[in-house]
């Protein structure tokens, strides 16, 4: 289609995951290819910063080069809600978000338990951008948890994985036999870790905002029962199949992710990731507060202070459905494990759970709106804000977009990073510019976020998949 594109990008600061350097680089592309890396200070001066974190001192360039960025989990609507996004409009808002590589989950409608419905996910009408879209496969058929799909129909289609995403895989037996499946085809089970006896009809976290509002709660036993079951199903399976490996993904608990720091510590093959807004936003969001959840005091759950819980009263913003999302936000204590988790590596990744919806389902009483937020353009953004609060460095940023969502991948997937001759895998980011999320500056269909018209740090202004231009922003 195109050929590699051949230009000089300049000195810039660079961060790579994969040969774990950081440091001034001037960088030159030639047919695609990554043609020269030139290190300021050298190799070794490289590796120190980024095992110091990365970061650029004062008069560094401020403009970042990363390898382009993989998303575990995504929604892109196809088949079946094409009104909130399909793949060509998916493809677009990856690129803009600086992915070169996403993850699809497969509660499209119908769900995807057939290679004939997988390959339809991943199918762009008109001219493909390059975002290399890896569909995962239902883990039961129709994602009604009775009964298992097929697993290595699915697998030889492409699929990169198993989840019933939206849903958990309620029955145990199932679960460890979708486990076994899995594993023995060479791929993880992705578990959305929910216990739905604990969690019917839940709008928010349990805590003080779900109290004040008059919401019905969805504890964080929900989660942490149903991840405690998941790490004990994959002890169990384990000694069936050693292949066997279990993802949780968008863990929102400080005690699920201490279930699952101490199953790794075990060396048992369990791995997590963790979303941008459960890191950055807090159940406060529901009242209408919005602050980031690091510029509050993180207290214990039962100990809030007086200024906080007068905080609570709800402003104009309340309610809005667009901070309806499963698990629900939570506390600032939460918030904060899960950026914890990032730094230690419990949770391998910060995956996006873009979940675009039209206004036809986000629209109404916050109980009934369909639960998402479409966050695949600002992921990065976010997560570049809580560096600006000292929350995460550029080396646990890279890794948790570039690295460590690659580890859960095929090997064919994995990031080659920013290494002489490698394929122009990257995205170069404005890092001191802002950009103000809306319909004129979103790609996707949906306009779902709490974020619109909020100022974020970090303008992607290039984003190449396999040394082709998949996204360029206008000029300065
Ligand atoms: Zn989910």
């Amino acid at each position: 289609m195109s050929h590699g594109v051949t230009r000089d990008l300049g000195t810039l600061w660079v961060v790579d995951p994969v040969a774990e350097l950081a440091g001034a680089a001037n960088v030159a592309l030639r047919d695609g290819r990554i043609e020269r890396v030139d290190w300021r200070d050298g190799a070794e001066a490289a590796a120190a910063r980024f095992r110091a974190g990365g970061e650029p001192d004062l008069g560094d360039p401020t403009d970042l080069l990363l390898p382009a960025l993989i998303d575990l989990h995504a929604h892109f609507r196809q088949p079946g809600a094409a009104a909130s996004e399909d793949a060509a409009s998916g493809e677009r808002a990856a690129a803009h978000g600086g992915y070169g590589t996403v993850c699809l989950m497969p509660n499209s409608e119908p769900a995807a338990d057939s290679a004939e419905i997988l390959a339809s996910m991943v199918r762009v009408d008109g001219a493909r951008r390059g975002v290399r879209l890896l569909p995962i496969g239902a883990a039961t058929r129709g994602r009604a948890g009775t009964a298992l799909a097929p697993l290595a129909n699915l697998a030889a289609a492409g699929a990169i994985g198993f989840s019933d995403d939206g849903s958990p895989i309620a029955d145990a037996a199932l679960f460890r036999a979708a486990l076994i499946g899995a594993g023995a085809l060479g791929l993880p089970v992705i578990e959305h870790a929910e216990a739905p006896h604990l969690t019917a009809g839940g709008e928010a976290a349990d805590g003080a905002v779900a109290t004040r509002l008059g919401m019905r709660p969805w504890p964080s036993a929900g989660e942490i029962e149903a991840v405690a079951r998941d790490i004990a199903l994959l002890r169990e399976a384990l000694a069936t199949e050693p292949r066997v490996r279990l993802h949780l993904t968008h863990l929102s608990t400080a005690a699920a992710l201490d279930l699952v720091r101490s199953a790794r510590a075990e060396g048992l093959p369990v791995s997590c990731d963790v979303t941008p807004h459960h890191i950055a936003f807090t159940d406060r969001w529901i009242a209408g507060d919005r602050r980031w959840a690091w510029e509050l005091v993180a207290h214990g759950s039962s100990d809030r202070s007086a200024d906080q819980s007068s905080a609570l009263d709800p402003t104009p913003e309340a309610f809005d459905s667009n901070v309806r999302v499963c698990p629900p936000l939570r506390g600032a204590d939460d918030a904060a494990a899960c950026r914890a988790a990032l730094r230690d590596g419990t949770a391998l990744a910060i995956a996006t759970d873009h979940a675009p919806h039209s206004r036809e389902r986000k629209e109404m009483e916050f109980g009934l709106a369909a639960n998402g937020i479409a966050g695949i353009e600002t992921a990065l953004s976010v997560a570049l804000a809580a560096r600006a609060a000292g929350e995460l460095s550029l080396a646990t940023i890279a890794r948790s977009f570039v690295t460590g969502p690659a580890s859960l991948l095929p090997a064919a997937h994995a990031s080659r990073g920013i290494s002489v001759g490698a394929p122009a895998d990257l995205v170069v980011i404005a890092a001191a510019a802002t950009w103000t999320p809306s319909r004129a500056t979103l790609a996707g269909k949906s306009l779902n976020t709490p974020l619109i018209g909020r100022a974020l740090p970090g303008v992607v202004r290039l984003t190449l998949v396999s040394g082709v231009v998949v996204w360029e922003a206008p000029e300065r």
